[in-house]
């Protein structure tokens, strides 16, 4: 099999059978013509069920993330809700306690009358094991987590759920399948928000889940797709697979950034902490050097006291304040007062999505704005 690399720089890019086009156009059409004896000569019947160019994104996502399926859909929070809506009313779920924010919000309004959960730290070895009660059907967990970069063991967790018969179903937004393989490492299943480094431009909005095998719970994800119709739209799946064809090369300076500004905060003074796991002082430092390829490109930091955290926020200028996170695009956020009354994010902590500018022109921005 060839290196991901190449699959992606390949993305999309499987000749048109009719014109030769090298990049395929997208397949916009709802529906696909029968030929006189009623049979579909492309394969392909109405959009919701199938449409060639989302199957094509679909056919490359299993492949960089060594999974038997995938399924692409309208978000990343389709994605979950996927994942989620394939468990019976009265399953438990042990999840991170600083999981992205979605997920638990997803949990406690549609879900609030069929499943329950556990938040647990799922950085803390015993945590998760804590967690599993007899009701539990899936662990879900987030590696580096939203805000805090907390990476849990991926190795040890599978073992465990495998051990207790539970699912283990990985959020792989943040890391894509270059820095991290959540399937190698024994999770079930991997979730994406293409809307992030995947599509990697800030103009799509998509998710996607992988199956490591194609099982009976894949069967109700994949049902519920075509079923539900939460499913990507073609146009997006075309920009998605035109945003794969370079992500390891964004992803390659982005992590270089990351790392540059990372070691900026964390010698300035007005900066009490730093979270990004390629600091030889964060607690999972060791355990990310195993099982991530590099750092990542997100890392978020604390300032002391009192500071307003929201003001420094508003005076960079090279950072747009923006949520979300992926982009070519460097941007700093605020979380807590993004994510309201409920938030579990420190009031003083600024989230930092680290782009292809010039690291200099985001140290300078950063050092600007600290005053
Ligand atoms: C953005 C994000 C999601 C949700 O994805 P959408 O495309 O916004 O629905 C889920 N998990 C993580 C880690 C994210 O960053």
């Amino acid at each position: 099999m060839l290196h991901i690399d190449t699959l992606l720089a390949h993305a999309g890019c499987t000749p048109d059978a009719a014109t030769g086009a090298l990049v395929a156009p997208p397949v916009l059409s709802s529906t696909f013509a029968r030929a006189a004896d009623g049979s579909y000569p492309g394969g392909y019947v109405y959009a919701r069920a199938g449409n060639p160019t989302r199957a094509a994104l679909e056919t490359l996502l299993a492949q960089i993330e060594g999974g038997a399926r995938a399924a692409a859909m309208a978000s990343g929070m389709a994605a979950v809700h996927a994942v989620f809506q394939a468990l019976h009313p009265g399953d438990h779920i042990v999840l991170p306690d600083d999981v992205y924010y979605g997920v638990r919000h997803l949990l406690d309004t549609v879900y609030a009358r069929t499943l329950t959960y556990t938040a647990a730290d799922l950085g803390e070895p015993g945590a998760a094991e804590a967690a599993i009660t007899p009701e539990t059907k899936l662990v879900w967990a987030e590696t580096p987590s939203n805000p805090l970069l907390r990476i849990t063991d991926l190795a040890a967790l599978a073992r465990l759920c495998t051990a207790r018969g539970v699912l283990l179903a990985v959020d792989g937004t943040w890391t894509t399948p270059l820095l991290q393989r959540p399937l190698d490492l024994g999770a079930d299943l991997v979730v994406h928000s293409l809307t992030k480094y995947m599509a990697g431009h800030s103009d799509v909005l998509g998710g996607a889940v992988v199956a490591r095998e194609a099982n009976d719970f894949w069967d109700r994800i994949a049902v519920f797709q075509h079923a539900a119709g939460p499913v990507l739209d073609p146009f997006s799946a075309w920009l998605t697979l035109r945003g794969l064809r370079s992500l390891r090369a964004r992803l390659d300076v982005q992590c270089q950034s990351a790392a540059l500004v990372a070691q900026f905060l964390d010698a300035h003074a007005a900066v009490a902490t730093v979270h990004y796991p390629g600091l030889a002082s964060h607690p999972g430092h060791a355990v990310a050097q195993q099982q991530m390829a590099a750092p990542g490109a997100m890392l978020s930091f604390v300032l002391h006291g009192a500071s307003d955290a929201q003001a420094l926020a508003g005076r960079t200028t090279v950072f747009r304040q923006a949520t979300s996170l992926g982009g070519t695009e460097s941007l700093i956020e605020h979380r807590a007062s993004v994510e309201g009354t409920t938030t579990r994010a420190p009031q003083g902590l600024l989230r930092l999505s680290i782009g292809l500018e010039h690291p200099a022109d985001l140290i300078a921005d950063l050092e600007a704005a600290l005053g």
